[in-house]
């Protein structure tokens, strides 16, 4: 008989995949985690001891039948990827191969195991691209200048092919996400680089002149909005995101302020191609009762919280 109540995360060991573990707990679901562990980690989900299964996998290999077959879950949270931008540009053949071959993989086996409904951690701001209206809605025409971005869209698209061979998806575009958890060496979170480097006395560096804008959305945010589109009438692709450009220059500013330092950053080159503005526009999902809760002074103090528990 089915379950309902048994969902699989892709990526659960992640940052974002570990908060939405968390979020399906807390609501009484049975999780199965699928992940390779290649940027995630253990102790994100080692407060949940036996409270979940753990299957160390490829979503790229044959061996995820099993886990459909074991595990039956009825939803299926889709977060692993190759989320590093600059090194899609370096290695674009190893992204989309995560990204698009091991998406494709997944989303068969989700056919054939007649899963209820795929949510996809997609993203907006790599897909939209630049010079966008801002902030963007899901109408805009999508100019991803990256292999990453490509990827994702890529899904976004055979999400409408799959759903013809009987898959539900809800495909969730993110902004900027930030919180606890987050990979601080990686360079896809500058908030939670600045904090780090902050807390172990190294002086930040901004990218070029730091006004550039990004759109930051808190992760418990982003954790709701997935279990929000569990909900049966939602279905389709949504963005979730603050609709606040914020620069580079004013989160560094915040960030001392919260930790009550004076250190100024140094301004490096600018990056090649980097984007300059980011910022979307969710009111189809706000008209479906999501909305951010944290605003980004919220959010960042429980960040930087994390963060000190870790260095100390
Ligand atoms: P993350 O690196 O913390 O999480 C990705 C997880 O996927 C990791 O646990 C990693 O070990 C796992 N993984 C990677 N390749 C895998 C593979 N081949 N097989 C199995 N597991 C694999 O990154 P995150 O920031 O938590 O991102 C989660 C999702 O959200 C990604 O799909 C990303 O594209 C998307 N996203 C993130 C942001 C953001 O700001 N962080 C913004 C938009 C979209």
């Amino acid at each position: 008989m089915e379950n309902k109540m048994k969902a699989l995360v892709t990526g659960g060991a992640g940052f974002i995949g570990s908060w939405i573990v968390d979020y399906l707990i807390d609501n009484g679901f049975e999780v199965s985690v699928l992940d390779n562990l290649s940027t995630g980690r253990m102790e994100n989900l080692a407060h949940l001891k036996n409270k979940i299964k753990f299957y160390q996998a490829d979503i790229r290999g044959k061996y995820i039948k099993h886990v459909f077959e074991r595990e039956k879950p009825y939803y299926v949270f889709h977060c692993a990827a190759e989320i590093n931008v600059r090194e899609s540009l370096k290695n674009p053949e190893k992204c989309i191969d995560v990204n698009v071959n091991g998406g494709l993989n997944l989303l068969e086996n989700c056919v054939k195991y007649e899963i209820k409904k795929f949510i996809f951690s997609s993203t907006g701001g790599a897909i939209y691209g630049d010079n966008v209206k801002i902030p963007t809605p899901e109408t805009e025409e999508e100019k991803p200048t990256n292999p990453y971005g490509k990827s994702k869209l890529l899904i976004d698209r055979a999400l409408e092919d799959f759903r013809r061979k009987g898959l539900d998806y809800v495909s969730l575009r993110y902004s900027n996400v930030y919180g606890p958890r987050q990979n601080s060496k990686g360079e896809a979170g500058v908030i939670a680089i600045f904090i780090d480097n902050l807390l172990s006395r190294k002086k930040p560096r901004i990218n070029g002149s730091g006004e550039q804008t990004r759109d930051y959305v808190y992760v418990r945010d982003v954790a709701k909005a997935n279990l929000l589109v569990l909900n049966s009438d939602l279905s389709g692709i949504f963005n979730v995101g603050t609709g606040i450009e914020t620069d580079i220059n004013e989160i560094y500013q915040r960030i001392i302020n919260t930790l009550g330092l004076d250190v100024k950053a140094e301004h490096g080159p600018a990056i090649d191609g980097e984007q300059m503005r980011s910022c979307l526009d969710s009111k189809k999902l706000i008209n479906k009762g999501w909305k951010p809760e944290y605003d980004l002074d919220s959010g960042l103090e429980e960040t930087i919280i994390y963060f000190k528990g870790k260095i100390n």
